[in-house]
């Protein structure tokens, strides 16, 4: 099983992890467009326990939402959403985008499609350029 690493934005937080991912959920809850500040949630998830910290664990703030089984671990000096156990202790979620390089499955669905952001639709088939237009 190969390794694979992940960062926030800073570069102050990192980890690895094996490259060993069960499922792959875009999740486009209320909730998850609140604490991206984008239209959905891009969650890996791995066994508990599946990783190790290479370096600013002590930077790391957890954020566990009171009336829901829902939190975002992140990066005190970046913000960036990095790992974390399930309040459920039965998951660690990884944040696709922190990855360095590309995990083992691809993205098995979108759920949570009824609280979808209304502008969603149109960005998916908005135009694509490579830079600033
Ligand atoms: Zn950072
Ligand atoms: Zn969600």
């Amino acid at each position: 099983m190969s390794t694979i690493t992940g960062s926030c934005l800073c570069g102050r937080v990192s980890f690895e992890c094996k490259n060993d991912f069960h499922s792959f959920h875009l999740c486009h809850c209320k909730q998850c467009q609140k604490i991206t500040g984008s239209a959905h949630a891009s969650n890996l998830f791995t066994q508990v326990g599946n990783i190790k910290w290479l370096k600013g664990e002590a930077l790391l703030k957890r954020y566990n939402m009171p009336e829901r089984f829902f939190s975002k671990n992140f990066c005190t000096e970046c913000g960036s959403s990095m790992p974390y156990e399930t309040q459920s202790g039965k998951a660690l979620i990884v944040p696709a985008g922190c990855l360095d390089q590309s995990p083992s499955i691809e993205p098995q669905d979108n759920i949570f499609c009824t609280e979808k952001a209304s502008w969603y639709a149109s960005a998916i088939k908005a135009p694509s350029f490579d830079r600033f237009p």
